[in-house]
């Protein structure tokens, strides 16, 4: 971003980067569209959550409203310049100040902070009185696609992406850990709508593994609310009781159904 405003000025900058942000979006929802609704429909039926697919007009409201996520998303890059010029964040360039080590490092907190951070939002905008204004446009998707990664209202977005300057007044990160860390959400957003569940039979069950959320546990916070609010894991919901009383039972529906058919 910093490059950006320099290079091209603030308005070409802040257009330049929603672009970028689009573009990647775009890619990653589109290449996960391609083959799983396109190519590979048939092969993966069996392991679609809910049969039914989503029409086409309706994948067009969740594209446009991506869109104007990233216009969001990039003016807090733009926001985020100004308060590093002028001295409130702590991110850092150049590897010397913290060492290597303290890169993985950083990502992880950065992942952790922003579980948190998520759950909290999230519950909240759940709440009769803020839901209509905040959350109510991603719920527009009762069965989600990947291109409902990023499609919230725009107070929405400003929300979900002031996590970064929370961040970046609060711990040291460096520019390339925050690009990781917006690819790894992204990813993960679009595997929390894909509509198909990929993760192994006993995922769910597993030690390790069930404190890690799944395509099964956010598609079903579309298909019925008031449940499954995490994000990357299960920790919050474990911990505060919102699991979906189901959530474990579908998922091995789901995967049961794919050695049944075969
Ligand atoms: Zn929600
Ligand atoms: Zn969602």
């Amino acid at each position: 971003m910093h490059f950006l405003i320099e290079e091209f000025g603030l308005l070409t900058g802040w257009l330049i980067a929603a672009g970028a942000i689009f573009l990647r979006y775009a890619l990653f929802a589109g290449l996960a569209f391609t083959f799983f609704y396109i190519i590979k429909k048939k092969a993966f039926s069996s392991v679609r959550i809910q049969e039914k697919y989503p029409r086409i007009s309706h994948i067009l409201v969740e594209v446009r409203h991506s869109a104007y996520t990233a216009l969001i998303f990039s003016l807090m890059g733009v926001g985020l310049y100004f308060l590093r010029e002028a001295g409130y964040t702590r991110i850092y360039t150049g590897i010397s100040p913290y060492g290597w080590s303290y890169l993985p490092f950083s990502f992880l907190l950065l992942v952790f902070l922003h579980d948190t951070y998520f759950y909290w939002i999230h519950r909240l905008m759940h709440h009769p009185k803020l839901f209509r204004i905040f959350h109510r446009v991603h719920h527009l998707s009762h069965n989600p696609t990947p291109w409902a990664s990023l499609s919230f209202h725009p107070l929405e977005a400003f929300v979900e992406i002031a996590i970064v300057p929370i961040i970046a007044f609060l711990i040291p990160f460096h520019p390339l850990v925050l690009l990781l860390f917006a690819t790894w959400s992204l990813m993960w957003n679009v595997i929390g709508h894909l509509g198909y569940e990929l993760f192994p039979r006993g995922f769910v069950r597993h030690p390790v593994f069930r404190w890690f959320n799944t395509s099964t546990h956010h598609n079903m916070h579309h298909l019925r609310s008031g449940c499954n609010y995490g994000l990357y894991f299960n920790l919050w919901d474990t911990w505060m009781g919102t699991n979906h009383p189901e959530y474990r039972k579908t998922f091995d529906r789901i995967k049961e159904r794919k050695i049944v058919d075969g």
